[in-house]
């Protein structure tokens, strides 16, 4: 048997359940967030999820266009010649051409993002000169499923258990606007109290993917909850209890969150790649 198959073999019998469907049996090791998110695919240690091949697989697409847009978007203060940007602009008009920036938007549409996203702007500029990009809803899909997975992988690591998919789940993806991230949202950090943020023996990684995290919850009743930034330029929140106490809160389970994703999966593929 070769090394790779020894420590697979390893892997899964230290692993032996899919964290993403929390059902089947695992078959490959997964790197959350994927290699291509990182400047020269250099990836975190202790990354590696157990995933079954259809979990793994389906993701594909998804996880390049949110590398694609991590490191067009990066403010993580890698040189642009390190970022792979050619690279990823290439990737991103040969394999996802509907999903192109749109960088003549109007100056109405500009200030339609201005005044949803709530950002203030320069007195001296006019919308129409402003530095506004229009992204495609479809490119939030991949951000929203890449977001599902790594809640499921975060939870597997701290709560060393796959997320039951009975479990009430929040999920949101939102591109930040302050040099440092966490600034953004800093009441939700502060009250996160255990931060890490990825590493690998003789690369400096930067401050490429970090997040503050928790377990959460009381008595026997489990949560867990985070706070991740990627390359400074995207935050990724996820929570999952195992019971919703306030009845304000509108939570959906993982379950449904998976079937709907699953659902959705054909017609978004069909949609990107035509
Ligand atoms: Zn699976």
């Amino acid at each position: 048997m070769g090394q790779r198959k020894r420590r697979l073999q390893a892997f899964k019998a230290e692993h032996p359940i899919c964290c993403y469907c929390a059902k089947a049996p695992t078959e490959t090791i997964d790197h959350l967030p994927n290699r291509d998110c990182f400047v020269g695919r250099a990836f975190p240690e202790g990354f590696e999820f157990p995933a079954c091949s259809t979990c793994n697989s389906k993701s594909r697409q998804a996880e390049q266009i949110v590398a694609i847009y991590l490191a067009l978007l990066a403010r993580d203060g890698f040189p642009p010649e390190e970022r792979n940007l050619t690279e990823k602009a290439i990737a991103l008009k040969n394999n996802f051409p509907q999903l192109i920036p749109d960088l003549n938007l109007s100056a109405n549409q500009k200030r339609r993002a201005f005044e949803y996203h709530d950002i203030g702007y320069l007195e001296s500029q006019t919308f129409a000169e402003s530095p506004v990009i229009g992204i495609n809803p479809d490119v939030w899909f991949a951000f929203d499923f890449v977001n599902l997975k790594l809640l499921s992988a975060l939870y597997y690591l701290h709560m060393e258990a796959p997320l039951p998919h009975s479990h009430f789940v929040a999920l949101r993806c939102v591109p930040t606007t302050k040099k440092n991230s966490f600034d953004e949202i800093s009441p939700m950090v502060n009250a996160l109290p255990n931060f890490k943020r990825g590493q690998r023996r003789n690369t400096n990684l930067g401050t490429q993917f970090e997040y503050k995290w928790a377990r959460t919850g009381s008595n026997d009743k489990q949560g867990f909850a985070y706070v991740c930034v990627l390359r400074q330029c995207m935050l990724l929140y996820g929570a999952a209890i195992e019971e919703v106490t306030n009845p304000d809160m509108e939570m959906t389970s993982a379950g449904e969150i998976w079937a709907e994703i699953n659902q959705k999966l054909p017609v978004w593929l069909d949609a990107i790649s035509s």
